[in-house]
Parts: C-alpha cells; structure tokens; sequence
C-alpha cells in the first residue's frame, strides 16, 4: 500500500500549523504538459470551475476574518491565540472546500478521459504519480485542491494508479 509511505510523517503533518509553516511543494518535479492534462485544464475552463472555486474560497476566508474578530473582542484572546484557534477551527472547513475541488478535479478528469482514452489516462496517471510526493488521502483532504493520484485514477479508470 502507498498510502502508507507517506505514513507517520504525513500523519504528523496533518497537526495544524506545521504544513502552513513548512508547506509541501505541490509536487517533486513539473508536471508534464501531456495532452491529457491539457485536456483536464481545458475542462476547468468550460465548467467554469475558477469562478465557483474563489467564491467558496472567498466565503471561507470571509468567515475566517469573522472567527478571528470574534475571538479577539468577545473573548479577549491575542492575536496569537486567535490564529491557533482559527487553525483548529478551520480544518474542516478547509476539508469542505477541498472535497468540492476535488469533485471539479473528478469531472476534469472525466473530460480528458472522454477526449482521449484509457490508454492516454492512463499513461499520464503514470506520468503524475511519478510527479507526486507520497502523501495520504487524509493528508490531501485538508491540504490539497487536488486529490491524490491514486485517488483520481481509481475514480477514473477502477485501478489504482500510483508512484
Ligand atoms: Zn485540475
């Protein structure tokens, strides 16, 4: 199982704060511009995806700005103890608006695969996993706009896909 590489240490970066403080690089390496990603990009642009995306990101730092200014005039809490508790307060949120990504990055995906075919998917799943930084489906759920590789193509393509 890969999900367990990433095991105790994505685990531990999972504890609020550290991965804000020391966050990991979106990937090991650039991503080849292959024709299916260029296909899945397309797709964020015809569901007009960016749009719906900053929204929800807009509402959630909205309510952010509220939190913080709640805990630190009603409840005398200081800057600091403000920001940790946002952290804390934040991880579902943030689980909310990364499983709705996700749900763009899976229609996406679908659209590429549509275009092309499995074979093509297939080798580009190949091609990202190697991209990737070993990390769990928790880890991803609230870090990352995009789920993990194995993930995707087993949404995909019903196999498990990964580096
Ligand atoms: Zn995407």
């Amino acid at each position: 199982m890969t999900q367990l590489r990433g095991g105790v240490f994505a685990v531990l970066r999972v504890i609020p704060l550290v991965n804000d403080i020391v966050p990991l690089p979106e990937n090991r390496k650039e991503v080849p511009a292959s024709k299916f990603v260029k296909l899945h990009e397309e797709g964020h642009k015809v569901f007009h995806h960016a749009v719906l995306r900053n929204l929800m990101k807009i509402a959630f730092w909205m309510v952010a700005v509220w939190f913080m200014a709640a805990m630190m005039v009603r409840w005398n809490a200081s800057f600091f103890e403000a920001v940790l508790w946002l952290h804390l307060a934040a991880i579902p949120f943030r689980m909310l608006l990364h499983f709705y990504c996700w749900s763009q990055e899976y229609e996406c995906d679908k659209y590429a695969l549509e275009k092309t075919d499995k074979k093509v998917a297939k080798s580009a799943m190949r091609e990202l996993a190697l991209c990737e930084i070993p990390h769990t489906a928790l880890f991803a759920l609230v870090y990352r706009e995009h789920p993990t590789v194995a993930l995707r193509s087993q949404r995909m393509l019903k196999k498990v896909i990964s580096g």
